[in-house]
C-alpha cells in the first residue's frame, strides 16, 4: 500500500505538519513515524515546567483521540533504517516498509555527548526527552552538586530550575554565556542573574578527563559533582543524510523555503533542515520551536500547493526565575545598539550588519520584539540615536 505522505520524526516539526495538513483539508493518507514511544510532546516544558513543578505531567502535542478523529496513522517507537528514494520507499526498524508519495524529515538533532565524562560514577544526562527531564527532576530535592557543562540555553535553564536545592557550577567552554546565540550584553545581564541567585560559572572550563566524582578540567582544576547534566549543543542524526543520497557535510538538509530537499519528493523541516536566515546572511539550522511550526507551515504549502507564507524571522524565548527574555533574527550581527538600561530589568540590544538592523534580544520589552520580529532582515535602517531613545516605538519601523 503506498501512502500519500509519510512523515519520520514527532517532535514538534512532525506532529505539526500532519495535524496541520489534515486542517488544511489534504484529504490523501498521513502516516507519522517516531522513535521515541510517546504521543507528540512540546519540548520547551523539559528544561521549563517539568523542572520546575515535580508533579506536572508532560504536555502532549495532541491527545490520542485527536490523532485518531483526524485519521492520522502513528508508527510510535520505531526509526528510519533504510530508504530507496528512487523508488520512494522506506523501511523503518520492525522491518516494514513503506512506500510514500512525499516524505517530510523531521528527524530533528541528537544531543551532542560529552567523552570526556565517562569516568564518572556519577549520574551524566543530556536534556532532550521526557525521559531525561524526569531523570533530572528526580534527582533536584536530594541536593548536593550539580556541575552543568555547557553555559548555554539548556545549561542555563537547568541551573534556574536546580538553584533551589542544589549547589550550582556551570562550566563553559568560551569567555561568556550563549556567545552564538545573544548579544554580550544581554549574556552578562543573564551572569549577574544567576550569580545572584547562586549560581557559580566557570568559564574557559572544557572537561578534558573524569574519575569518580571528580571533572578535571581544561585548565588543570577540577570541580566534583554529584550528578551532571551536558547541554553543549546537538549534532545531526548521524546518516539520514547518506540515506538519501544527500551531501554528509552539512550542518543539515538542505531545504528551499518550500521546505523541498533536492531530493524528489522529499522534504525536511525542524532541527534536521539547513536553510538560508537572510538576517544571518548564511546556511544554518535553526533549532527553535518556532521554526519547527514555520516549516511546518511551509511543507504542508508545498504539499497542497497552497502559496508559501512569507518566511518568519527566526525567534525563540528563555524563562529563567521570573524573567522571560526573547530572541529573533542575528541578535550579534556586527554591531549592537543598547535601548534602556539593564540594571532597570528592562532593556534590548539591536543588533546591525552595517547599518541595517538584523535582529535583538530584550528582556521585559515585548513590544521591541514584537516589532522587531517584522524589521529585522528587511532592509531598514535607522539612525542610531533613534534606535536608543526609549520614546521612539520600533513599530513605526515596520515596514509596509
Ligand atoms: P547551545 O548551543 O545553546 O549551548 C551550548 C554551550 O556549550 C555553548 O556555549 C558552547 O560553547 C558550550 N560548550 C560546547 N562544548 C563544550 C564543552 N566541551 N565544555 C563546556 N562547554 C561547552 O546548546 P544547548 O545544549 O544548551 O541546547 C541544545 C538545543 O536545545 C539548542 O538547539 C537549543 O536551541 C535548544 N533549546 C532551546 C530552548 C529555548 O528555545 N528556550 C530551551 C532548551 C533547548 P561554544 O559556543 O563555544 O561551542
Amino acid at each position: 500500500m503506498k501512502r500519500d505522505v509519510v512523515i519520520v520524526g514527532s517532535g514538534q516539526a512532525g506532529a505539526r505538519v500532519a495535524l496541520d495538513l489534515r486542517d488544511a483539508g489534504f484529504a490523501g493518507t498521513i502516516t507519522l513515524v517516531g522513535a521515541e514511544p510517546h504521543l507528540p510532546y512540546e519540548r520547551p516544558q523539559l528544561s521549563k515546567e517539568m523542572l520546575a513543578d515535580s508533579a506536572r505531567p508532560p504536555q502532549f502535542i495532541a491527545e490520542a483521540q485527536e490523532w485518531h478523529t483526524r485519521e492520522i496513522e502513528l508508527l510510535l517507537g520505531h526509526s528510519l533504517v533504510d530508504a530507496e528514494p528512487d523508488s520512494r520507499q522506506l523501511a523503518i526498524d520492525d522491518g516494514r516498509e513503506l512506500t510514500y508519495g512525499h516524505l517530510v524529515l523531521a528527524t530533528g538533532t541528537a544531543a551532542r555527548h560529552c567523552a570526556e565524562l565517562s569516568g564518572l560514577a556519577v549520574p551524566v544526562h543530556v536534556m532532550r526527552t521526557i525521559e531525561d527531564a524526569e531523570a533530572i527532576r528526580q534527582r533536584l530535592p536530594q541536593g548536593g552538586k550539580i556541575v552543568i557543562v555547557g553555559g548555554g540555553i539548556i545549561g542555563l535553564e537547568v541551573a534556574a530550575a536546580a538553584i533551589g536545592t542544589c549547589d550550582v557550577t556551570v562550566l563553559e567552554a568560551g569567555t561568556g554565556l550563549l556567545q552564538r546565540a545573544v548579544p554580550s550584553q544581554m549574556a552578562a545581564h543573564l551572569a549577574t542573574l544567576h550569580g545572584e541567585k547562586g549560581v557559580r560559572f566557570r568559564y574557559n572550563a572544557r572537561p578534558i578527563s573524569s574519575s569518580g566524582h571528580e571533572i578535571h578540567l581544561s585548565d588543570g582544576s577540577s570541580e566534583t559533582a554529584d550528578l551532571v547534566v551536558v547541554g553543549i549543543g546537538v549534532e545531526p542524526q548521524p546518516g539520514i543524510a547518506a540515506m538519501f543520497g544527500l551531501p554528509e557535510d552539512r550542518p543539515g538538509l538542505r531545504v528551499e523555503s518550500s521546505a523541498m530537499t533536492e531530493r524528489n519528493g522529499v522534504l525536511a523541516i525542524g532541527d534536521a533542515a539547513e536553510q538560508f536566515s537572510v538576517c544571518h546572511d548564511r546556511w544554518m539550522r535553526i533549532e527553535t520551536w518556532a521554526n519547527a511550526n514555520d516549516q511546518a507551515a511551509a511543507a504542508v504549502a508545498t504539499l497542497t500547493g497552497a502559496p508559501q507564507p512569507t518566511p518568519p524571522t527566526p525567534w525563540f524565548w528563555s524563562d529563567q526565575y521570573d524573567i522571560n527574555f526573547q530572541v529573533t533574527g542575528d541578535a550579534i550581527g556586527d554591531s549592537t545598539v543598547l535601548r534602556g538600561d539593564p540594571t532597570s530589568g528592562r532593556f534590548s540590544v539591536i543588533a546591525l550588519r552595517g547599518d541595517e538592523i538584523v535582529g535583538g534580544a530584550s528582556v521585559g520589552m515585548p513590544k521591541d520584539i514584537a516589532a522587531l520580529r517584522r524589521i529585522a532582515g528587511r532592509g531598514v535602517i535607522l539612525p542610531r540615536t533613534q534606535i536608543e531613545d526609549l520614546s521612539f516605538n520600533l513599530r513605526k519601523a515596520i515596514p509596509t
